[in-house]
């Protein structure tokens, strides 16, 4: 059996004094050139204070492409919205109560994931264009507090309610619990990664996030407003939804990349029973994400209900095993909601919701998930 709990031998031309990994130990003025055979995911040695040689071009093309993506949430007019909101009779009180649910679910989550990014991800993710892209994420998870922010504003909600759902909505308080479980150990500041077990918490904790809250309950949120959205209605807040869904998808395909490639350089991590724990939690994600959307939608409505979403959940929760080399969970099934892809590809949706859209994308495909 081979010792897992052993440390990696530090690279003979990497001085002790700059085995700090989180870039802020001493400098070590003698100190050799970073080699990119030294870089690596985690547990990393060399500097993380030098960004080249770039290793991981897939990294750094994500902080390329999240950065031509740039929008702000008030360029986007609410207008429609706004006489939507206040008219008597433009939207049912299931559709209300849709929409406010959805909106508090977000307002605090982007929040949440801000803060697990730069709390508990930031430290131990020892690759500098690793870095670079957190970086931008977090600046982007800020955009998207603002958005809701700026519709809190825009409809005259009542901010308390919105914000505070997280934690006085059963359904969404089971969401964030769940998530901040896998978060809790490793923001503390006496956790390190170098031993399986907590590399292993590291990787849970990327698989709840970027995977699970990120990639799969953030989807269904954005299918229930870009749903409203096709209808015709809150077109301003389905404008910034879809800006907001073209920066969660790399945020998801980040996350997918740093997994893989974290099990690609520690093989042993990935060990069968792991596999099937991961599993268990993108099973568990769907089923907190069908508690919720009969919590939100108890009768449903055109084009959108509950049992839709759970067959979405269980569609993406399928595709993200697979993003992940692992086994589905469900049962093989169709997409509900098929003009999701679209509605990804903003370059076709110019005309899609007659609302002022802005192309921001100045360089580059879209072609994520
Ligand atoms: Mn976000
Ligand atoms: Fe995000």
């Amino acid at each position: 059996m081979l010792d897992w709990s052993e440390k990696r031998p530090v690279p003979s031309h990497i001085p002790a004094s700059s085995t700090e990994t989180t870039g802020l130990g001493d400098i070590d003025r003698a100190g050799g050139r970073v080699s990119v055979d030294d870089k690596a995911m985690i547990n990393c040695r060399a500097d993380v204070n030098q960004l080249l040689p770039l290793k991981y071009k897939w990294a750094w093309e994500k902080y390329l492409a999240a950065c031509n993506n740039h929008w702000m949430p008030t360029e986007v007019s609410m207008q429609a919205d706004i006489a939507l909101w206040k008219s008597r009779d433009g939207l049912t009180e299931d559709e209300r109560r849709m929409i406010k649910r959805n909106l508090g679910f977000f307002a605090a989550s982007e929040s949440l994931v801000a803060n697990n990014i730069v709390l508990a991800i930031y430290r131990h993710l020892t690759n500098p264009e690793c870095r670079q892209y957190l970086l931008r994420q977090a600046f982007e998870e800020a955009v998207h507090t603002h958005t809701f922010q700026y519709i809190v504003e825009s409809l005259g909600l009542d901010e308390g309610e919105l914000f505070n759902m997280y934690r006085e909505v059963p359904s969404i308080t089971d969401k964030a619990a769940w998530a901040l479980k896998h978060t809790q150990g490793i923001e503390n500041p006496s956790f390190a990664t170098g031993t399986p077990e907590a590399d292993q918490a590291f990787l849970r904790d990327l698989v709840a996030f970027y995977v699970i809250f990120e990639g799969m309950w953030f989807y269904t949120g954005f299918a229930q407003i870009l749903a409203l959205g096709r209808r015709n209605k809150m077109v301003g807040i389905a404008e910034q939804y879809q800006y907001i869904l073209r920066d969660e998808s790399i945020h998801l395909n980040f996350g997918i990349d740093v997994i893989n490639q974290i099990k690609f350089e520690n093989p042993h991590l990935w060990t069968p029973s792991f596999q099937e724990e991961i599993r268990t939690m993108l099973r568990e994600g769907a089923e907190l994400e069908a508690a919720y959307g009969r919590d939100t939608m108890p009768r449903g409505f055109l084009g959108l209900n509950a049992a839709l979403c759970e067959q979405y959940m269980h569609f993406i929760a399928n595709r993200r095993c697979g993003q992940l080399g692992l086994m589905a969970v469900f049962p093989e099934t169709e997409n509900p909601f098929p003009w999701m892809s679209e509605a990804m590809d903003l370059k076709k949706e110019k005309n899609f919701f007659e609302t002022r859209v802005i192309d921001y994308q100045s360089g580059g495909a879209l072609a994520w998930d």
